[in-house]
């Protein structure tokens, strides 16, 4: 059900292939736009995130500067409790802000929303992943005042941000006075109305551990009160200019400043260079982090503003060259931006976030308190899988270190193997609502899958035969505990009281997307297990080591997959949502006012969960993600079912709708779906963009290019490919990485051409015909089918 009007950026953004520009302030505006502004011109590198907040600290809707993992404890307090419901939570707290950079002209403060601005100009660059604004203004004595800044938050050396500040009075001499800082803001207020919100902190959580300030230096450090992290910040400078100049540097517990007074000539530019640094750890002291933090700056300042610059663009260049989609035609050009701003952010949510998980919003906003969902291995892995295996494999690698703590969460829940948290920073449950938390036990089988995918497109078996059999093994003998067989249907495998992706429909018999997962996971492990004591006896006796398994196990894993409860309904001809979800009534979409939705904010959820209304694809999904067991038709009617009760109220919904679209042949309905799910953060489609970008939507709707109009599969690792453009689509090319393969494809009307730019050689499929590309001959081309 397509709903919501889509309000196109252009007028906020003009277009603009590579770059994300405002060319106005507009304090008319400011209370709307400020926000999303935030989370648009936010900068990360997977480890650290600061949103595009001013320098000069104000206006500010949310400040943000957040680090992968950093998170305090959080009391989860219930008005009535019951056991195994988790009493600690943990919430990504926002850091001591160091992108300020306040400046006095004359004594007086240089603000956006008060000065008489002459021009200005802010604008993210996706070529060098920098952010610059250029604004001229007049003081209120009438004297010209030229400002440049452009800040950048390091791929290179993660815990590294710096701002190149450059200020200049154009037409007479004045006194400035530039007040580079680190604030320590406690308690930021929390929206307590909207669930998806972080909880706030009602005292303080960041201790001061002392601080150093020396020569145009200051370092502050902290600990946390009870999740046992040491964080220290801080700042170094360089300055150049002609003009005369006296610093000094302060700091307190949660406030330093290294202050310039400058006596500005006309014409003479004040160069300030700016280097942040953060580093936090368990098992640290606040001395150690500070010389942490000392170190890198130590670096930054030998090498120079220029120089990690320059590194920033290489990185970011050879991140384009394996990951850039480009589409031409029909599509307005604010497309093509929007599609690169969207992948700017899986890399600047991912490319440094080795040792941590990809939370919902990246570190542009702390939204669902910086947790790791499933929306990292079913929405963002495919991405990085074809894109940057290596981080594919640390994602991975960090789930598979949380495993202990998933067998933990088995026992406490009386049950053998693992299951892994709903929601989580450190490993365990996070989540406070049962119903649509802990009940979400796909989340196992998303991560196998997410692991199956990884081991087959990119051919690293080692990390299977390590990390993942054992996850394979915990996995799948929690799913013979949780399940059970019965004499429905004869015998079958059924799994009871679970909560499938949608959750306004909670702790239901057999969601189908749940046990067909279930049935998948089961399976690779009793596959991947038999390949092992057949070929690798040697590793099979290492995991047996580890995880004391035994034969029958296997053989109940491989007899529960295949009596595994997977109905069709034969009057429609459909997959029941799960047990009871066809005898529900449908909800009344009619007389539901726009304003209503997300029904979550307005309905008790056993109004939801007593009709047949759906927040995001579910059984849809499942018929994607394994899409393989289905044929066209059974695709076709499920969609046909599912799609007018689906109110895309969670945004990871729209994407998957498009794809299951664009495959059976629903084209106008897939550029609609694809033109939502692209458009989720810039055209601000949830009205919550504020909070941060939408990190599995954006994954999503890369989907929707590769494996929607670019038709690819990877069925058992082997790359197929049905592309079906859009009618008004020219052109869509895209890169993957496969075995180490680089390949580009290029779809257009009536044709598809696959060239290996890098690699020994792979074969694709186009259309059914299996094609070799190797060195040698390193390009087919071939016409497009016709039809579904
Ligand atoms: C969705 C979940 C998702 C979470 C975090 C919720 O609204 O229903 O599927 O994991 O948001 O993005």
């Amino acid at each position: 059900m397509l709903r919501k009007r889509l309000i196109p950026p252009r007028d906020i953004f003009p277009i603009e292939p590579w770059r994300l520009e405002t060319t106005r302030f507009n304090p008319e505006l400011l209370a709307e736009l400020l926000g999303p502004s935030e989370t648009a011109f936010a900068l990360s590198n997977g480890y650290l995130g600061m949103r595009g907040n001013h320098e000069e600290g104000r206006p500010v809707r949310e400040p943000g500067t957040f680090l992968n993992g950093f998170y305090e404890h959080r009391p989860i307090v219930y008005g009535e409790s019951a056991y195994g419901f988790p009493k600690v939570g943990q919430t990504i707290l926002n850091c001591p802000d160091g992108k300020i950079i306040r400046l006095y002209v004359d004594d007086e403060p240089f603000d956006l929303e008060r000065s008489e601005l002459v021009t200005y100009n802010r604008r993210l660059n996706m070529q060098d992943a920098t952010l610059r604004r250029e604004i001229v203004f007049v003081t209120p004595t009438g004297k010209r005042v030229r400002l440049a800044t452009c800040r950048l938050v390091s791929f290179h050396h993660r815990h590294l941000a710096a701002i190149r500040y450059e200020v200049v009075a154009e037409d007479a001499d004045v006194e400035f006075t530039i007040s580079s800082e680190i604030v320590n803001r406690q308690n930021l207020p929390a929206d307590t109305s909207d669930p998806r919100m972080a909880q706030g902190f009602a005292g303080r959580v960041l201790c001061p551990q002392g601080q150093v300030a020396e020569g145009l230096r200051a370092v502050l450090s902290f600990t946390t009160l009870s999740s046992e992290l040491a964080l220290g910040c801080g700042m170094d400078h360089a300055i150049d200019t002609e003009c005369a100049v006296s610093t000094n540097a302060r700091a307190e517990d949660d406030f330093a400043a290294v202050v310039f007074r400058v006596r500005g000539e006309v014409g003479k530019p004040i160069r300030i260079v700016k280097f942040l640094s953060y580093h936090y750890g368990s098992n640290t002291t606040p001395e150690e982090v500070r010389s942490q933090t000392a170190w890198t700056l130590d670096q930054a300042l030998e090498e120079g503003f220029d120089a990690v610059h320059e590194r920033q663009r290489v990185h970011v260049q050879t991140f384009w060259e394996h990951a850039d989609v480009e589409v031409d035609g029909g599509v307005t050009p604010e497309k093509q931006q929007v599609i690169r701003w969207n992948l700017f952010q899986l890399l600047q949510a991912s490319a440094r976030a080795e040792g941590h998980g990809i939370g919902a919003r990246g570190l542009t906003g702390q939204t669902y308190e910086g947790h790791y969902f499933w929306d990292t291995e079913i929405y963002v892995l495919p991405f990085l899988i074809f894109t940057n295996p290596a981080m594919a494999r640390s994602i991975l690698r960090h789930r598979y270190d949380q495993l202990d703590k998933a067998r933990e969460r088995a026992r406490e829940l009386d049950h053998p193997g693992a299951t892994f948290p709903w929601r989580t920073i450190n490993g365990y449950e996070a989540s406070a609502y049962y119903a649509a938390g802990t009940a979400q036990y796909h989340i196992n089988a998303d991560i196998i899958y997410a692991v199956r995918k990884y081991v087959e497109v990119t051919g690293d078996i080692e990390f299977l035969h390590r990390y993942g059999s054992e996850m394979l093994v915990e996995t799948a003998r929690f799913w013979l505990d949780l399940g059970g067989f019965s004499d429905r249907d004869g015998k079958r495998f059924v799994i009871n009281g679970v909560t499938g992706p949608d959750e306004y429909t909670a702790v239901v018999n057999n969601n189908y997307f749940t046990n067909l997962m279930a049935q998948e996971n089961l399976r690779y492990a009793a596959t991947t297990l038999r390949v092992l004591q057949q070929d690798r006896p040697e590793v099979f006796a290492t995991l047996q080591k580890r995880t004391g398994i035994e034969d029958a196990e296997i053989d109940a894993w491989v007899e529960a997959a295949a009596l595994m409860y997977l109905p069709v309904d034969e009057t429609l001809g459909i997959h029941p949502q799960d047990d009871s979800f066809l005898d529900k009534e449908k909800w009344n979409f009619a007389d539901t006012p726009e304003d209503k939705y997300p029904l979550l904010l307005h309905y008790h959820p056993l109004n939801l969960y007593r009709h047949q209304v759906i927040k995001q694809a579910d059984t849809i999904l499942a018929l994607f993600l394994l899409g393989d067991q289905f044929s066209l038709e059974e695709k076709k009617r499920n969609f046909d079912y599912y799609d007018p009760i689906t109110t895309h109220d969670s945004s990871l919904s729209v994407c998957i709708q498009s794809i299951a679209a664009a495959e059976i042949g629903y084209k106008e309905k897939a550029r609609q779906y694809f033109d939502f799910a692209v458009a989720m953060d810039l055209s601000d489609v949830g009205g919550n963009m504020l909070h941060g970008a939408h990190i599995a939507s954006i994954g999503g709707s890369w989907m929707c290019l590769v494996y929607g109009f670019g038709g690819m599969r990877d069925y058992g690792g082997n790359i197929t490919f049905r592309p079906r453009l859009p009618d008004d689509w020219t052109r869509l090319g895209f890169r993957l990485t496969v075995r180490g393969n680089l390949i580009q494809v290029e779809v257009r009307p009536d044709e598809t051409s696959y060239m290996l730019r890098d690699g020994i050689g792979l074969a694709v499929t186009h259309e059914g015909e299996v094609m070799q590309l190797t060195p040698q001959a390193p390009m087919v081309t071939r016409p497009n089918a016709e039809g579904p």
